[in-house]
């Protein structure tokens, strides 16, 4: 096991990666800008070292100042939690090189996974179903007019370097698609510095629904069933649930083999997650995510295992917490990401909490860094903090994140908390009868379809 984890992160996620390590015993070391100077994973680490001014870029994102800090401190492992350094695999392959374990996936897998065309080849071959669309990416002497036809109209252009939903248009007719293409090109060349594109058939009310699997890395893997995430906003996940509103056991297991059984091929390492649309019954590979995700306590709560902690144990070399077999889906969980924004135009809100009192009792738990007196910085994500509700059913579990909204307060600064007030109280969202669409249809004030 290792002695010392430095958490090359920030916020709810390395306070989460900082719970795991003190359950193992493994000392913690905590990084940070100058912004985050107060922040509670600083105060809460055995050890802290400042890596740089506010900008990520100068940071978080900052490897020799990371590289450095490991050396100082002896920590013999990093943990790169999500977002920034979590899913680069040069990086881990320079930890390599300078005999630090990565806590993540094998380079190789990182890098497969990261280019979307080759994972979804990748995909392919693995035998997991995928969207219908472009043989890899449009190239310049290709006819796009053709490829689009054979697919059938809408389609959508996609950054094969894409990521946060960038670089990504949907041409609803053939007039569309000329610009589609080029804005899609430019968007994604700017973003991520690579043009590519291709092209997927657009679908049209689908569900987003994801299957977490955990790895050996020796051609052991398992899969923790799914996490429904439709709700999105700009293709940015809102509220996430397990089970799937929309899923029976028999589905369920179906689904879950093919992956787990891909993931055993690969000899993946680790935590993932393999990204499904789901229309009429069938999934359709769309991406895989070789991290922890934001949206893991979802998980955690219907199946009892510390993600983060098994994650840990397996870059050590440790086995599988269980066999397939052994895993249990038991009740139900939801998960609201409140964030500091205006509830109704989504502008950024940082500042200083004013009050701030967490919902309490039996199935709630709040994944967060906040506490009152904290001032949000502008520099970083607007995530206050995680709400997640477990109860026995879904209906338990709605009436009880009901109660957890009204209870909990977070003055000073404006928070999505109003939003989810109503999303909880909606008939749709009660009947679990929504699609990636449906959130953004009821904030333009249409009736989802
Ligand atoms: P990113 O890496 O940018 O997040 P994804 O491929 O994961 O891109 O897609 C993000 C979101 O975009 C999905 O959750 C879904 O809402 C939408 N999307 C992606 N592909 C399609 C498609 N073929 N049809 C309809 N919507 C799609």
């Amino acid at each position: 096991m290792f002695d010392k984890i430095l958490i090359a992160n920030r916020g709810e996620i390395a306070l989460r990666i900082l719970r795991a390590c003190k359950e193992l015993g493994i000392l913690t070391v905590a990084v940070h800008s100058t912004a985050d100077a107060d922040a509670m994973h600083v105060r809460l680490a055995d050890e802290s070292v400042c890596v740089g001014p506010p900008p990520s870029k100068d940071s978080y994102l900052n490897v020799p100042a990371l590289l450095a800090a490991c050396e100082i401190t002896g920590a013999d492992a990093v943990h790169p939690g999500y977002g920034f350094l979590s899913e680069n695999a040069r990086f881990a392959e320079i930890l390599a090189d300078h005999n630090l374990h990565f806590i993540g996936p094998k380079a190789e897998h990182i890098r497969l996974m990261g280019d979307k065309i080759e994972a979804k080849k990748t995909a392919k071959r693995l035998g997991i179903p995928v969207v219908p669309g472009s043989d890899g990416a449009v190239m310049p002497d290709q006819d796009a007019m053709a490829i689009a036809k054979a697919i059938g109209f809408p389609v959508l252009v996609k950054a094969a370097a894409g990521g946060g939903g960038r670089g990504m248009k949907v041409a609803h007719t053939e007039a569309d698609l000329a610009l589609a293409l080029t804005t899609a090109a430019n968007e994604a060349k700017s973003a991520f510095g690579d043009a590519s594109v291709y092209l997927e058939k657009y679908l049209q009310k689908p569900r987003h629904i994801e299957i977490q699997v955990l790895g050996d890395g020796r051609g052991g893997a398992i899969h923790l069933g799914e996490r429904d995430c439709s709700l999105q906003r700009r293709h940015q996940k809102v509220w996430e649930e397990g089970p799937s509103p929309v899923l029976d056991a028999a589905s369920r297991a179906k689904i879950g083999e093919t992956v787990a059984k891909a993931m055993r091929e690969m000899k993946y390492l680790g935590v993932g997650t393999v990204e499904f649309l789901y229309e009429d019954g069938e999934f359709y590979f769309i991406e895989m995510n070789t991290r922890i995700q934001v949206e893991h306590p979802v998980t955690e709560m219907i199946t009892g295992i510390d993600l983060v902690l098994e994650q840990i144990r397996i870059a050590a070399g440790g086995d599988l917490p269980m066999q397939q077999s052994e895993v249990a889906i038991t009740g139900h969980s939801i998960e609201c990401r409140v964030n500091a924004e205006n509830p109704v135009s989504f502008r950024p809100s940082p500042g200083r909490i004013q009050q701030y009192h967490p919902p309490g009792g039996l199935g709630v738990r709040i994944d967060s860094a906040v506490y009152q007196g904290y001032v949000i910085p502008p520099y970083y994500d607007s995530l206050v903090g995680k709400l997640i509700v477990h109860g026995k059913t879904r209906v338990e579990c709605l009436m009880r994140l009901r109660r957890a909204l009204d209870e909990m307060v977070v003055d000073g600064i404006e928070t999505t908390l109003p939003l989810f007030r109503a999303l909880v109280r909606e008939p749709a969202i009660i009947d679990g009868d929504y699609h990636i669409h449906w959130l953004e249809q009821y904030l333009a004030g249409q009736q989802p379809g």
